[in-house]
C-alpha cells in the first residue's frame, strides 16, 4: 500500500502546473476525440462484408411510437434513458468482383451525429469511387441522404437500386402536393440526393423479390415505406439478411412487434411485415444486419413467449 501511495504522489507534484482536481480529465499524448473508427468486418460465405457506422441519432421514442406508456416502462425497467441513441448502420458487401453498399447513411441531412459513413468507409480501406452499386433498403433521409453532398454524387461510379414503389411514392410527378405535410421534407430531400443519379442515368428500379446480383436477392418488407426491401446476402448455409427498418427500437419491437413508429407510411403494413420477417428469421436462423440496431447491428432473432428476442452476435477479434 505504501509503495502505491508514493507512486501516485510522484505522478503529480505540481511542478509543471497545478495538479488536476478529481473529475478533471486531461488529454494524453495521441488522444483522439470520439470512438474508434466505425467499421466491423465479417465473412458471409465467399463475401467479405463490412458494417459501417453512419453515426447515431438521438430520439425520444415514447411520443413517436404507438404505445408511449409501454415504451417508457420498457426503458425504465432496462435502466436505459430516453431520449436514446439510435444507430444508423450501412453495410458494404465485397463479392470479389463488385463492391455493393447497402444504404448510404444520412449525409448532410441529420446533423453532426450522423453523416460519418464515408469517413468510416475510408478507415476500412475503401474509397467512395470503389462502390459499384448502392442498394437502398428504402428512400428516407437516413438511408438515401448520403448519396449526394451539396448536390453532387458521392459514389460517382455507382448505380443506385431501389424498389419501384419507393421511387413512385417519393419521386413521382407532383407527389409533394399529395402526401401528408410531415412527409414533404422527405420528398424534397429525396430529389436533392437521388436526382443527381437519376439525371445521370444511374437509377435502377426493381419490382419485389429479384436476384439483383449473384448471391444477392431483394426481400419485400413493404409497409414502413411502400417499397421497403431487405437484401439477402449469400447462399446455402451462410446467409445474412440486411433488413433496413424492420426494427427501429430493439428494446420495444422484438418483444412487441405490433408497436409502430410515426415514420411508417403505412403502420399496419409495417407491423404485419415486421411480424412476418421476424417469424422467418427466427425459423430459418440466418444472420441479421439491422440499420437501427446498435452498431454493428448483427445478430439473430429467436422466439420468446408471444414475441421475439434479439441475440447480438458475439464480437470477433478476427473476421
Ligand atoms: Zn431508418
Amino acid at each position: 500500500m505504501r509503495a502505491i501511495g508514493i507512486a501516485l504522489l510522484a505522478a503529480c507534484v505540481g511542478i509543471a502546473g497545478p495538479c488536476p482536481a478529481d473529475g478533471q480529465l486531461r488529454s494524453v499524448t495521441g488522444w483522439i476525440d470520439g470512438q474508434s473508427p466505425g467499421f466491423y468486418r465479417l465473412r458471409v460465405g465467399a463475401f467479405r462484408v463490412t458494417a459501417l457506422s453512419d453515426g447515431t441519432a438521438v430520439r425520444d421514442l415514447a411520443p413517436i411510437m404507438s404505445e408511449p406508456g409501454l415504451v417508457r416502462s420498457i426503458f425504465r425497467a432496462s435502466h436505459e434513458r430516453l431520449p436514446t441513441e439510435i444507430s444508423i448502420n450501412a453495410y458494404l458487401v465485397d463479392t470479389g468482383t463488385r463492391r455493393i453498399l447497402v444504404d448510404a447513411g444520412a449525409g448532410e441531412l441529420f446533423g453532426a451525429g450522423a453523416g460519418r459513413l464515408v469517413a468510416n468507409l475510408r478507415a476500412a480501406g475503401y474509397v467512395p469511387e470503389d462502390v459499384d452499386a448502392v442498394l437502398l433498403t428504402h428512400i428516407h433521409a437516413d438511408h438515401s441522404g448520403g448519396l449526394s453532398i451539396g448536390g453532387r454524387r458521392v459514389f460517382e461510379n455507382a448505380l443506385v437500386y431501389v424498389d419501384t414503389r419507393d421511387v413512385a411514392y417519393w419521386l413521382g410527378e407532383g407527389r409533394e402536393a399529395r402526401v401528408p405535410e410531415r412527409q414533404r421534407t422527405t420528398i424534397r430531400q429525396s430529389h436533392q440526393t437521388i436526382d443527381p443519379y437519376r439525371l445521370a442515368g444511374r437509377l435502377r428500379m426493381f419490382n419485389g423479390s429479384v436476384e439483383i446480383f449473384p448471391g444477392i436477392r431483394s426481400v419485400p418488407e413493404h409497409g414502413h415505406t411502400p417499397g421497403l426491401t431487405g437484401y439477402m446476402i449469400g447462399t446455402g448455409g451462410e446467409r445474412l439478411l440486411l433488413w433496413g427498418d424492420v426494427i427501429h427500437s430493439a428494446e420495444v419491437q422484438f418483444s412487441h412487434p405490433g408497436v409502430t413508429i410515426a415514420y411508417d407510411v403505412d403502420s399496419r403494413g409495417a407491423a404485419s411485415s415486421r411480424l412476418r420477417v421476424l417469424g422467418e428469421a427466427a425459423k430459418e436462423g440466418y444472420l441479421i444486419g439491422g440499420a437501427h440496431l446498435s452498431f454493428p447491428g448483427l445478430g439473430h432473432v429467436r422466439r420468446e413467449g408471444k414475441g421475439f428476442e434479439w441475440v447480438p452476435a458475439p464480437y470477433r477479434a478476427d473476421p
